[in-house]
């Protein structure tokens, strides 16, 4: 058998007095803990600007595991792998202290001088943070080097392209994780195995058989306490560029000849070289974008201009829908309906392949083919397929066959940041993105931003919260016959 506690790292977090350490970090390397993949030989240095103690950090360390299964002693033990070390970034002499500290761990833990430097700070501190590993020598010469760099990745290519040049000064393409979230769900990285494991779907994913694809990311919340973010950043940029377009992706991809990183790799970038970027005059037809309002009842849904923090004549959108094409043999025509946003009826990630109509041999039209992949809340997929209607009649009707994963299932799996902080540990890349698919991305975005900057909203607050966003995300479908297979019934309550 695997021996597990083989896995040994000693893993540097800068931002650990952060919400996303706290939230999602401590959690999920807890989890990983118990369910021990990390067990004797790991230990973390959590840096940040306040001083703290390290008792002070390990409860810290400790709250955020509250709602997590475990025993108290259990927990206790985790947090004794956790040391904190106050730092400014800018600080030369801060790196020292980190990386002397760093030494000493090393030997106690004997992690073989393997280690991730995980940025969970705002971004702009990234380059100063990966210049300064490099100059105060906190690399280690005996194991591997990793660092994990959260979105956003840029704001648009020519800022991502200066930040990915600063990190590479001091890591190299190989050492670099940049993450997505996304890309560990289960049903994202379920997306392969139903396409390439099934000679049914395989045969008929293409322009000849398939209408229509729609990609939705739904968030029922608002901006909550990230305005600051938020409005510099939008859903374009939030949402579009990295999650969309890597559900897109895989999706879309002609098949790779293995599941490695390289293959897959290779896959997506010839996918994206194919995405049609709009000449700047066609993005008003193909994008839409919105604002939302407050609610029927404003005290409990304030509108994104009446939230904390957001300039109240903000123009930064809330809400995007759009057509994409792919102008490659398999998908010419086949329009791809993105939508995404903020204080939607509900929480819901989902796609749908909608086919195109069989030729009509009945009195009555059968309803179009439509495979359904549910990637959260719930995970799983659903067939809305044709059969006959039950009695003297052979008109056709849908049945609906699903299958979705149990609760019971899915807590036993890791979620999307244990898998994926697994995965670094592991030196598994097959789920981050390369550097060449941001600057793909980032081209494909970089003309839609520019045209919507260049002219202003006139329309915004143009969406009530709690509904499915603007009438003109409709009519981008309708133009054409088509309409959303997903479509919610208006929130009425919080
Ligand atoms: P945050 O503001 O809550 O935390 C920032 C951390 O950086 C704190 O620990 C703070 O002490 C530290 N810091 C700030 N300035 C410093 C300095 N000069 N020297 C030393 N430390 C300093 O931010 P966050 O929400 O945890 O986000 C961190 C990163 O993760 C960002 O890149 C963000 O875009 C990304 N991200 C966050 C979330 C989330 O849910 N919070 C989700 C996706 C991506």
């Amino acid at each position: 058998m695997q021996d597990l506690s083989e896995n040994r790292v000693l893993i540097y977090i800068f931002g650990a007095s952060g919400d996303l350490a706290h939230r999602k970090l401590y959690p999920a390397l807890f989890n990983l803990y118990r369910k021990g993949y990390i067990k004797d030989h790991f230990t973390v240095i959590g840096t940040a600007r306040r001083e703290w103690t390290n008792e002070y950090y390990r409860n810290n360390v400790l709250k955020s595991l509250e709602e997590l299964p475990g025993s108290f002693n259990q927990k206790f033990s985790f947090i004794q792998h956790f040391h904190y070390q106050s730092h400014d970034v800018t600080d030369s002499k801060h790196y020292d202290t980190l990386r002397e500290l760093g030494e000493s761990l090393d030997r106690v833990y004997e992690t073989q001088g393997n280690r991730i430097f995980y940025m969970a700070m705002a971004p702009e501190f990234f380059s100063t943070i990966a210049e300064h590993i490099k100059s105060q020598n906190l690399l280690s010469d005996t194991g591997y080097n990793r660092i994990i760099i959260e979105k956003p990745f840029g704001r648009d290519y020519e800022t991502a392209k200066a930040l990915n040049d600063s990190i590479s000064k001091a890591f190299d393409e190989k050492q670099i994780y940049r993450i997505d979230h996304y890309l560990g769900k289960e049903m994202v990285l379920g997306l392969l195995p139903i396409r390439f494991s099934n000679p049914m779907f395989e045969q008929v994913w293409n322009r000849k058989f398939i209408d229509n694809i729609q990609i939705t990311l739904f968030e029922a919340l608002g901006v909550e306490d990230r305005a600051e973010y938020y409005d510099h950043t939008g859903a374009l940029r939030d949402m579009v560029q990295n999650h969309i377009i890597q559900i897109l992706a895989l999706l879309t991809l002609d098949k790779p000849e293995k599941l490695t990183a390289e293959a897959l790799r290779a896959q997506k970038e010839k996918l994206y070289e194919a995405l049609r970027i709009y000449p700047i005059k066609e993005v008003a037809k193909k994008f839409v974008r919105g604002q939302y309002g407050s609610s029927d009842i404003p005290e409990h849904e304030p509108a994104y201009r009446s939230e904390t923090k957001v300039d109240p004549n903000s123009k930064m959108e809330t809400f995007v829908a759009g057509e994409i094409n792919i102008d490659n043999d398999q998908w010419r025509g086949v329009p791809i309906y993105i939508r995404t946003g903020k204080r939607m009826p509900e929480k819901q990630t989902r796609v749908d392949i909608v086919f195109k109509a069989s030729d009509q041999i009945f009195d009555k039209p059968a309803d179009k083919t439509i495979i359904t992949i549910d990637i959260e809340p719930t995970e799983g997929i659903s067939l809305l397929i044709n059969g006959k209607k039950i009695g003297l009649t052979t008109d056709p009707v849908g049945y609906q066959l699903s299958y979705h994963h149990s609760a019971e299932q899915l807590a036993e799996v890791l979620d999307a940041y244990e898998r994926l902080i697994l995965d670094v540990i592991k030196g598994e890349a097959t789920n981050f993105s390369h550097w060449h698919e941001l600057e793909a991305t980032w081209h494909f975005i970089d003309v839609i931003r520019e045209y919507w900057d260049n002219n202003a909203p006139t329309d915004f607050p143009n969406y009530k919260s709690g509904t499915n966003g603007p009438e003109a995300a409709d009519q981008l479908l309708k133009q054409s016959g088509r309409s959303w297979v997903y479509n919610p019934e208006p929130r009425t309550k919080r």
